[in-house]
């Protein structure tokens, strides 16, 4: 299994890699381009490449997590600015070698939340029409904090099928956002799993962020807590952890840093669970 954290870009892709190396990490997730605003990024190739031959060297993967206010769900004209974005993104984690680019799923503040599946259906037709990389975009299932859609396996796969190329997307499972929003108990991840496969969720689960959750099940809050402090606790991440649906892509944590200021005891706890399973 690949473990590992968010970190830093600190100026350059090379040196996250180098971060998450430094603290243990055989994965890690950073933003491919500034997180608080719409810009896109110029793709310095020199920078990506060395990225994605350290990480090869090293085996470890990575995944890139987009700009929190890229909203496929948006309706035109906005969508437009979506749309450069995740190419832009698309590109930047192509060229450093990552699993995929990690997209919310949307919020619609419209009426007709229809009107916001379609919304989305059509963004992600516009990102992937040419682009024929090996990097996916991931759709990342929401807590339901102000947020009515990408709540359910169900919805994930039904857009993902509707989309002109499913072949490029997957999916990234919050397990923080699953327990807020009734998706995951905690306890039943024998049931999540049969019913993942059958749905065909399962089989595109390209990357997993591993938070555990401040509020309690079903709160629809998106507060992440460090594993085994929170409502989720550590035998459901146990559990969860030995699903061979977990085993050769990246499970990496969303939680803030230990007393040294990295991630590197969290990690070792996580490593730590699958050993003692
Ligand atoms: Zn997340």
């Amino acid at each position: 299994m690949y473990v590992g954290a968010h970190v830093s870009t600190r100026g350059s892709y090379l040196n996250a890699a180098k971060t998450a190396i430094s603290i243990g990490a055989t994965a890690f997730q950073y933003f491919p381009m500034n997180p608080r605003s719409l810009v896109t990024k110029a793709v310095n190739a020199k920078d990506t490449s060395a990225c994605s031959v350290l990480c090869k060297e090293q085996g470890i993967v990575s995944i890139g997590h987009a700009p929190y206010a890229l909203n496929p769900a948006v309706d035109e004209p906005e969508r437009e600015v979506m749309v450069k974005l995740l190419k832009n993104g698309l590109d930047i984690v192509n060229a450093c070698g990552s699993v995929g680019l990690v997209v919310h799923f949307g919020k619609y503040a419209g009426k007709d939340p229809l009107q916001g599946y379609k919304n989305i259906i059509q963004c992600l037709n516009s990102a992937t029409e040419d682009y024929t990389g090996a990097s996916f975009i991931l759709l990342e299932n929401q807590a339901g904090e102000g947020a009515q859609l990408g709540l359910t396996m169900e919805e994930m796969v039904q857009v993902r099928l509707l989309c002109n190329h499913p072949e490029k997307i997957g999916f990234c499972l919050d397990t923080c956002h699953a327990f807020a929003s009734r998706l995951w108990q905690g306890t039943d991840w024998r049931e999540l799993e049969s019913k993942g496969t059958k749905l065909d969720y399962l089989p595109h689960l390209k990357a997993v962020h591993l938070n555990d959750s401040v509020y309690s099940y079903g709160s629809r809050r998106d507060r992440h807590a460090n594993i085994g402090a929170g409502h989720i606790g550590v035998a459901s991440f146990q559990t969860m952890l030995a699903s061979p649906y977990l085993q050769g892509i990246p499970v990496v944590l969303e939680t803030s840093s230990g007393p040294d200021g990295t991630h590197r005891q969290e990690i070792s706890f996580v490593n730590s669970l699958l050993e003692r399973k």
